[in-house]
């Protein structure tokens, strides 16, 4: 795939073929010259070909292959003439992070850094398949799916500022459960409130350095800090969405006529009666999701209190803020000068708003919506902060992690001979976790340099460095 520099940190695949907008890919020029993704790139291309899209297919740093899209990209369609794709999304749905900080020091944990690891892997169900933190009447469920996090605030499982705080305020309005499945529902009855397997984490970490000075403040970040920085999904129910989405639109998309260059990019017209429904079920899984991660955040607010013996003003446990880094929107943009709603898709890419956008939430409108970037288990993960640079560079986007570097199989390979848990401990890291391969599987060499990664939206002005944050201690599902 050829690609040309077209600024500093910014990569052009020319228009080419069906191609209705170029594609452009976010990087530094020592990323674009170690650059192996050619599978991701094609992706890239894909994506353009698809209709009423909108100035071009992006990637972001981190980007790697996906289902359809790559992981890491960006694609915003004309709502009126342009079309919504589960593959667009992912199959965890509103998969997220939740940054909160403490009121805490390093000092003041270190001898029970121990027992509190311990004690948030027996409060926090972790691994494939795993259930029994909240269990759900289908009714009640209804309910999740409709309300997102508020509903799990009113059950006593969080605080209004959490709700406050968070992406849409925890809740799409489009949600309709009476397009979801029976089995999407069943899947979503003993989830809720479980973090899941491999890649979703709950990391205590303490702020290490701080970039700027007054967004740190105004998110209520000082440095030595102990935060908790927790990463999950929509579970079962989210991926059955997807599941049964993408089954439905591979029939319903040979309705309609459009030539696609991979039968992963089946997709609906957004104003259609299909699109509706995607969206509708989507949004279902979006907050639930967001009620997963508000209870995931209880538990580690009960957790710290009990293992410290210290009660909730001590602990003043705050929430920063979270983000969905799966997830398409309907927003406003100015495309070529005019404004225009679009349906933008992030996929493994987090919203980045600027000061001043009436979407982020009051606390933030002088500084931009907090970004939560996470690295690695055993690096360092990144706050940021939105720039008005993405909403004019990549419809208000930027990276959402890492990203892979080595496959699954490939880092299993690597760690083969190794303890990875005991290299960690030797960096001062205690991990637990449920899967036998997670901890190969997850190791840092299998990610991406998250100093690269940050480096590129830094320097390419779709976010700006915060406070970066270095592990102490980590679950993994
Ligand atoms: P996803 O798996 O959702 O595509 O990406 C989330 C990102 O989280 C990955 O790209 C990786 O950079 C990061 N990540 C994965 N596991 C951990 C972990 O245990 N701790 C931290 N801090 N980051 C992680
Ligand atoms: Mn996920
Ligand atoms: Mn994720």
């Amino acid at each position: 795939m050829q690609l040309k520099q077209i600024s500093p940190y910014c990569y052009e695949i020319p228009q080419s073929g069906s191609m209705n907008v170029p594609g452009r890919v976010f990087m530094s020029e020592r990323m674009a010259s170690a650059l192996s993704e050619e599978e991701a790139l094609k992706q890239v291309a894909n994506v353009a070909t698809l209709p009423g899209i909108l100035t071009a297919a992006m990637a972001m740093p981190d980007m790697h292959w996906g289902y359809g899209f790559p992981i890491g990209g960006v694609a915003a369609f004309d709502w009126d003439t342009g079309v919504i794709s589960p593959g667009g999304v992912g199959y965890d749905i509103n998969c997220g992070v939740r940054l909160a900080g403490t009121g805490l020091e390093k000092k003041e944990i270190l001898p029970a850094v121990e027992r509190l690891v311990t004690a948030l892997f027996q409060n926090i169900p972790s691994g494939v398949g795993s259930t029994g933190s909240v269990k759900l009447s289908v009714k009640e469920e209804m309910r999740v799916l409709r309300e997102g996090g508020r509903w799990a605030v009113r059950q006593g499982l969080g605080e209004p500022s959490d709700v406050e705080r968070t992406e849409d305020g925890g809740c799409m309005a489009e949600a309709d459960p009476s397009v979801i499945s029976e089995r999407a529902l069943m899947r979503g009855t003993r989830q809720l409130g479980t973090l899941g397997s491999g890649n979703h984490f709950l990391e205590v970490g303490v702020v290490d350095e701080i970039f700027d000075e007054r967004a740190a403040r105004a998110f209520g970040l000082f440095p030595d800090q102990v935060t908790v920085l927790l990463h999950s999904g929509s579970r079962g129910l989210g991926y059955q969405v997807c599941d049964d989405s993408l089954a439905f639109m591979a029939r319903h998309v040979r309705t309609l006529d459009i030539q696609l260059p991979d039968r992963q990019l089946a997709c609906a017209m957004i104003r259609s009666e299909a699109g509706r429904r995607y969206f509708a079920a989507m949004a279902c899984a979006a907050n639930y999701a967001w009620a997963n991660r508000q209870i995931l955040l209880h538990r580690a607010r009960e957790t710290f209190q009990q293992v410290l013996g210290i009660g909730p003003r001590d602990l003043a446990m705050h929430q920063v803020y979270d983000i969905c880094h799966n997830i398409a929107k309907r927003e406003e943009h100015t495309v070529d000068g005019k404004k225009r709603i679009v349906c933008v898709h992030r996929k493994g890419a987090t919203r980045a708003f600027p000061p001043g956008h009436p979407a982020v939430c009051e606390a933030y409108r002088q500084t931009g919506q907090p970004i939560l970037i996470p690295g690695d288990m055993g690096t360092a993960s990144y706050v940021m902060a939105g720039t008005r640079t993405a909403m004019a560079q990549s419809f208000g986007s930027t990276c959402h992690g890492a990203g892979r570097v080595l496959s699954r199989k490939a880092a299993k390979k690597r760690s083969r001979g190794r303890a990875i848990h005991r290299e960690l401990a030797d960096k001062g890291i205690l991990v637990k976790w449920t899967g036998r391969s997670t901890l190969a599987e997850e190791m840092p060499e299998a990610y991406k340099d998250i100093d690269q990664v940050v480096d590129a939206v830094h320097g390419a002005g779709l976010s700006k460095k915060v406070a970066r944050l270095r592990p102490v201690c980590v679950i993994k599902g």
